[in-house]
């Protein structure tokens, strides 16, 4: 496609410019004469006589001299110039043989090249600058096509395969059929069985929806079209409509291919919501999209993918039969995901002989597909920083923290009293953490404050990865969320704004467990609450009576209360160890988890 590109886009200067030369060429050829500006010079009694004889066109009359043309017996044009002698007789002489004159030539330049410099010359840079703008808005790998004028992304050779989707093998595995039908459609067609037209990925940002979608084109070697829904938004009336029809018609002529329609949410929402005041042209572009999926021919070889985040926005007629009908879900990889997808994206950077990906992938829990590759590229680039030639362990594990929390603030100048609190923060996480049964194990501390903001944080990773989480384990959790501050109000007898995410985080937790996990003893296993997005940040809505609102925000207090009563308890009676381990870290500044067992353990 780019090659295509270039050879399509850089011939139209070079024909602009091969039109001007012939152009030229022409009017050289055909008007000899208006090239140049040499003059004859003639005296002014050959003048008479050639006026006389009529064989002079026009004439321009200056102060002294007259410039002027004369056709000669072979109706060759020529340019002359005279010096006038007597000026008496001059204009009763052009006048009786009808000779125009004036102070100027009429016709000085030549209608072809008058024609070419005030109307074609514009003309061509007007478009070709339009052309130059249009690039520039549209990105290099655009295309146009059809009358809409609008942008469908075209490749006939994606280079994915399903080799460069790391897990995800669920949805690999349903993909799967899709490649086999592109490959041979004949066969389905034999047996009278007909593939789904469309089928709808769902999952979280970064996950490899897109990813897959090429990989499926790539495995089928086909041609993939793609447009992606957010470009809808800007157009004018009637264009996105019009851009569809313009897909499913350049589609319908690549047949076998991949259509795919990214991020479909943007014009596949709901409609028909008055309260939105009906957005006219979303809805114009998805009954266009409805007609065309209904309208063609399954069995022709064009297979329509789609991708969003944010599935349950989305209009039901497009889930309907004969459509979306099938979901694929993409979602967060588990750990083995996670190493496989480090392993991938590894094999394009020169590792040290001993990296342990386990370990990363284990340290990640909920990273996707795209932070871990914003990990590998991370640890390459701290590699060079440092001047070295290979990624090291240490290059990941570093990564793993900038992609988390951000870079290093090496020089961020902090009080030492203020670095104090912080040390006794962290370890007070750490501390009631390693205190509770069943809590992940501390893997790092640290008081290195980093570009997010924070100016330290305590690191758990689990051994395996977990996936449910009990009541108790949630009570924990809690607890160590409020041990931070916990600490600062055990040594300094004040608080700070230091555990502002904390408290956020405690409290989600503990909304949670009373209004969507049943984990609380007033309202037993009734849904308070549903998750609106599951695939983005999860935001809930409230599904209850004010009065009960009331009750539960008491109980989400009543369990928070709690949960940080115990961590004062288990700091209070651990209180020299909070100190012991507080002064090493502020001396250390970072300290790991086997650093950390072995102090308290003493
Ligand atoms: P989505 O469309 O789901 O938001 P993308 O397909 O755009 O995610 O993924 C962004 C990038 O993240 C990909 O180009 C790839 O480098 C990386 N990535 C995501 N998931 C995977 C995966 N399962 N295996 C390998 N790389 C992945
Ligand atoms: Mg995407
Ligand atoms: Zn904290």
């Amino acid at each position: 496609m780019n090659n295509n590109d270039k050879k399509h886009k850089k011939p139209i200067i070079f024909y602009y410019l091969a039109a001007l030369a012939v152009l030229l060429l022409l009017n050289a050829i055909v008007f000899p004469q208006y090239l140049g500006s040499t003059f004859n010079e003639v005296d002014y009694s050959t003048f008479q006589s050639m006026v006389r004889s009529h064989s002079v066109t026009q004439a321009v009359v200056e102060n002294d001299t007259v410039r002027f043309i004369a056709v000669d017996k072979d109706g060759n044009r020529s340019n002359y110039k005279t010096n006038i002698v007597t000026n008496s007789e001059l204009s009763s002489l052009l006048d009786e043989n009808g000779v125009r004159y004036g102070q100027d030539l009429p016709e000085e330049m030549s209608p072809l090249l008058s024609v070419l410099l005030s109307w074609i010359l514009p003309l061509g840079m007007m478009i070709f600058f339009g052309r130059m703008l249009s690039r520039r808005i549209g990105g290099m790998n655009t295309m146009s096509f059809g009358k809409s004028g609008a942008k469908i992304y075209a490749e006939d050779e994606t280079g994915k395969t399903f080799a460069d989707v790391a897990g995800e093998d669920e949805a690999k595995d349903a993909l799967r059929e899709i490649v086999d039908f592109l490959h041979n459609p004949k066969k389905y067609a034999d047996i009278g069985a007909s593939l789904p037209k469309g089928a709808l990925l769902v999952g979280p940002p970064g996950t490899g929806k897109t990813l897959l979608a090429k990989a499926v084109a790539g495995e089928a070697k086909v041609p993939f079209f793609s447009i992606s829904g957010s470009e809808f938004v800007e157009m004018f009336v009637g264009m996105g409509a019009a851009k569809v029809r313009d897909l499913f018609r350049q589609a319908g002529e690549k047949a076998p291919c991949i259509v795919f329609i990214d991020e479909i949410d943007t014009i596949g929402k709901k409609r028909g919501g008055a309260i939105e005041g009906g957005n006219d042209e979303r809805e114009q572009t998805l009954n266009q999209l409805l007609t065309e999926m209904d309208g063609f021919d399954g069995n022709k070889g064009v297979v329509i993918l789609a991708a969003t985040n944010r599935p349950e926005s989305l209009d039901k007629a497009l889930l309907r039969p004969g459509r979306f009908d099938r979901r694929i879900p993409v979602e967060l990889p588990d750990m083995a995901g996670r190493e496989a997808i480090l392993k991938v994206h590894a094999k394009k950077v020169k590792l040290e002989g001993s990296v342990d990906f386990n370990s990363i992938a284990r340290a990640t829990q909920g990273a996707s597909g795209a932070e871990l590759a914003n990990i590998v590229n991370e640890a390459a680039l701290r590699a060079v920083r440092m001047g070295r030639s290979a990624v090291g362990q240490e290059d990941l594990e570093e990564s793993v923290e900038v992609v988390i929390a951000g870079y290093q603030r090496k020089n961020a100048s902090i009080s030492q009293h203020e670095r104090e609190i912080v040390a006794y923060h962290e370890i007070g996480h750490a501390l009631v953490a390693a205190r509770q049964s069943s809590s992940a194990p501390v893997h790092k501390i640290t008081i290195i404050p980093r570009t997010s903001g924070a100016l330290g944080y305590t690191m758990q990773v689990d051994e395996d990865e977990r996936f449910l989480m009990s009541r108790d384990e949630a009570f924990n959790k809690i607890a160590t969320f409020t041990g931070g501050r916990a600490a600062e109000e055990l040594i300094f007898g004040s608080v700070t704004t230091g555990a502002a995410n904390d408290i956020e985080q405690a409290t989600r937790l503990a909304r949670g467990m009373i209004t969507r996990y049943g984990m609380s003893d007033s309202f037993d296993m009734t849904a308070l609450e549903t998750v609106t997005n599951q695939y983005l940040g999860g935001d809930t809505t409230l599904a209850c009576s004010p009065e009960t609102a009331a009750k539960i925000d008491a109980e989400v207090v009543a369990l928070i209360r709690k949960a940080h009563e115990k961590a004062i308890g288990i700091l209070k009676g651990d209180i020299d160890k909070l100190h012991e381990l507080a002064a090493y870290l502020l001396e250390k500044e970072t300290i790991t988890g086997e650093e950390f067992m072995r102090i308290l353990n003493d």
